[in-house]
């Protein structure tokens, strides 16, 4: 299948007058039809930067210092706000941790969803409210025609979620961006919404974005994985590949993170200390300060990100040095 969305070298930075703090280091990475892509990562390491670029939905004061996206062959880095917003809703949609956020909370939810197929899409009012009834019932939401009207607050956090999925697939975009979209319900009903999605990600063939800072999420819907961490990817694999043979010492200690269901009351394996700031980060390689390898090259020097087997990437001196653990080439 062709690439739907190629992100080269994608930089952004947080820049006022005095500074510019760099917050994504030439991010690369494609995405085919159909495919979903988790992006992993502790809060902090760049995954949402990394799909608010793509929507063009970046906070205040950070922009695209370099690189570029494209969709469906179109640079959108070149594109302005009217066209961004053409793109945004139609072709690529987006969901978020917090649907409370992204609904009105004055507008019944049934006319949410079909608004957003009034602004895309040549409907009347009349087809709009159809399309957005079928759609409820595709993603789940009983009695469609009676929850149509109700708001935001009457429904619970799981609901509200399959709102916002159905808002999102209304005009059946060719990629799906879900921003942690699992991490605010309780773990069941975090099950079903994942199941939703796959299904809903068969159904419609729309490729995906899936984002969280949970591996164990992460493993269940993806097909490859990007391990991020302070604005670097460090490790990009084919997720079998990445469970079985994980290289880099942040997806280790990642993996070690993954809740045991079978040992509940095993305490959960932390990774100590934290992301650093953008003002922290330094010279070398990002993960120093909380890595059991590091030596004096990794405080010096970034790793570059190198392919170690097929579609196996890592960015780790433990692999480029040859002085090292590994005993392979350069
Ligand atoms: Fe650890 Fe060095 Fe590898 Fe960074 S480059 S992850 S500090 S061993
Ligand atoms: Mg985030």
């Amino acid at each position: 299948k062709s690439e739907l969305l190629e992100v080269r070298d994608l930089k952004v930075a947080f820049t006022s007058r005095k500074a510019s703090l760099p917050a994504l280091q030439n991010i690369s990475f494609a995405l085919r039809e159909g495919e979903v892509l988790g992006i992993v990562g502790e809060s902090g390491c760049g995954k949402s930067l990394t799909s608010l670029s793509v929507m063009g939905l970046l906070p205040k004061g950070a922009e695209v210092t370099g690189g570029e996206i494209v969709l469906a062959g179109k640079n959108l880095c070149e594109f302005s706000a009217e066209e961004w917003c053409k793109v945004r809703g139609k072709q690529a949609a987006m969901i978020f941790q917090d649907p409370m956020t992204a609904l009105n909370p004055l507008v019944p939810i049934g006319w949410q969803i079909a608004e957003t197929a009034m602004v895309h899409m040549p409907v009347s009012r009349k087809e709009a409210h159809r399309l957005a009834l079928d759609m409820m019932e595709r993603v789940g939401l009983p009695r469609a025609e009676q929850l149509f009207r109700e708001y935001p607050h009457q429904l619970s956090g799981g609901m509200r979620q399959r709102v916002m999925i159905a808002m999102a697939l209304i005009c059946t975009p060719q990629l799906l961006i879900a921003d942690e979209p699992t991490t605010a319900l309780d773990v069941t009903i975090q099950a079903q919404i994942l199941s939703l999605l796959q299904v809903m990600k068969e159904e419609t063939g729309a490729a995906m974005l899936f984002i969280s800072h949970d591996l164990g999420v992460i493993r269940e819907i993806s097909d490859r994985v990007m391990v991020m961490y302070a604005g670097y990817v460090v490790e990009e694999a084919p997720v079998k590949e990445l469970l079985n043979d994980p290289k880099h010492p942040y997806t280790v200690g990642l993996m070690k993170s993954i809740p045991d269901i079978e040992h509940k009351d095993k305490p959960l394996y932390t990774i100590p200390g934290r992301v650093p700031s953008l003002a922290e980060r330094g010279e070398g390689c990002p993960f120093t300060s909380r890595c059991p390898h590091a030596e004096s090259l990794c405080l010096t020097h970034v790793p570059s990100l190198t392919e170690q087997t097929a579609n196996h990437f890592v960015r780790c001196h433990l692999y480029t040095n040859p002085g090292r653990d590994w005993e392979g080439d350069e």
